[in-house]
């Protein structure tokens, strides 16, 4: 079978039209819309081809199911679109982003013996993943503030075998050099694996950064509607794609065909979501840069952000995502209290990325196994709010959230 190339599109026609990605030679009568095969097994036309099956591919090199924990056909077009929308090799698709996560450190070799140098802010279960799991058999995790100055010395000091970051991170919005890190850890021959749930490819294709792996908790704007729990690996050569598909076997964390089917339909409208939402946040953090019950916005589409010009050379479309966070005046947890129950709109709810806009706050939720003291180093104060900006119309919004500023 001819393969179209499928490069040359857009990354917003290629989310569109991911069922072209997994045509088969037979398209006569095929629906646009891909069925859910529910089936845990699937039959063969003769035990030759059965045999051939095992393997996971046709001679025809089309894809072949024989058992569901293996894989199922929605899963495998969600992966395709989603290796082609991040310009990688091949993904695998996992139960949850902590399950794809936790593939992705396996795939990279984490070992008894070998270190992991991570982001000190990184989302708060992917630390807990490494302290419960991998330390305990003998990893090394060191946690640095990977956005300082001192980035490389610190690697070259450090010399691990796994680096680790988020492209942006939870919640003060402080965005990583990934140019800078993907050199280094070359240098040191260390694997690089980034989160880059807050960008998604949309804002950032990390792997054209030099990245080995690219994860997602596809729970968020990949999917965009809160309906489902899915994550993925996206990686830069074959082998790791192979060794991520047999830990999803072997540790039974595929995703299912339906949460696959719901995630390529959200999909389909990423693009067109994150335009909105970017557009969004950058009017509210304007908005609230400018609030007297308002201390600090931290949005790296503020020219007072740290890091805008690092932001704004690394990630597409002059736009700066849909998450920011910001500090009342009055830095208390009651007042922070009372301006989440004021909220009529907003949704006050832990998970990011969805087409409503959820506040959540930091000290209650993300940040709540720290200590006070722990917190405060980290700069996050109890006046903390976090915002994941929906695509409702910006005016709602902004007119929500000065009501319950305003007590
Ligand atoms: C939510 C999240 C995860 C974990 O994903 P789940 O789908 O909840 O397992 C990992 N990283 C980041 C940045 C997240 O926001």
């Amino acid at each position: 079978m001819k393969q179209f190339d499928y490069s040359s599109w857009a990354l917003d026609t290629l989310l569109v039209h991911s069922m072209k990605l997994s045509h088969t030679s037979n398209n006569s009568g095929k629906p646009t819309v891909e069925p859910i095969y529910t089936s845990t097994t699937y039959l063969h036309l003769n035990a030759e081809m059965l045999d051939q099956s095992f393997s996971g591919r046709l001679p025809t090199g089309e894809p072949a199911y024989v058992y569901a924990r293996q894989g199922n056909p929605n899963a495998r077009t969600l992966e395709e679109v989603l290796a082609q929308a991040e310009r990688g090799v091949g993904a695998v698709v996992f139960g949850s982003g902590m399950a794809a996560i936790h593939a992705a450190f396996l795939a990279s070799g984490l070992a008894p013996g070998s270190k992991i140098l991570a982001a000190q802010d990184l989302y708060g279960p992917t630390i807990g993943l490494l302290r419960t799991v991998f330390v305990p058999v003998g990893v090394e995790v060191v946690l640095y503030d990977l956005c300082s100055p001192k980035v490389t010395e610190i690697v070259r000091a450090e010399q691990p075998d796994v680096i680790y970051v988020e492209t942006i991170s939870n919640p003060l919005a402080k965005v990583i050099d990934l140019d800078i890190i993907s050199a280094v850890a070359q240098e040191v021959g260390a694997i690089s694996i980034v989160d880059s749930t807050f960008t998604t490819p949309y804002l950032v294709r990390p792997i054209e950064h030099g990245f080995d792996l690219v994860v997602h908790s596809a729970t968020k704007y990949l999917g965009g509607h809160g309906d489902s729990t899915a994550g993925v690996v996206i990686s830069a050569r074959n082998s790791m794609t192979e060794q991520l598909r047999t830990y999803a076997t072997m540790l039974g964390a595929m995703l299912s065909s339906f949460d696959s089917f719901l995630i390529t339909r959200g999909l389909k409208t990423l693009a067109l979501r994150m335009e909105r939402q970017c557009n969004n946040a950058l009017e509210v953090a304007r908005f609230l840069q400018e609030h007297t019950a308002v201390e600090r916005v931290h949005y790296p589409g503020l020219p007072a952000h740290t890091q805008h010009s690092l932001a704004t050379r690394l990630l597409r479309k002059q736009r700066y995502g849909g998450l920011l966070a910001f500090e009342l005046r009055e830095q208390t947890r009651e007042a922070a209290y009372r301006f989440m129950d004021k909220l009529r709109l907003c949704l006050p709810a832990t998970t990011l990325g969805d087409v409503y806009t959820e506040v959540s706050y930091p000290p209650m939720s993300s940040h709540r196994n720290l200590t006070a003291s722990e917190r405060q180093k980290f700069g996050i104060t109890d006046g903390c709010i976090r915002l994941s900006v929906g695509i409702e119309d910006v005016n709602d919004i902004i007119h929500d959230l000065d009501q319950a500023l305003l007590s």
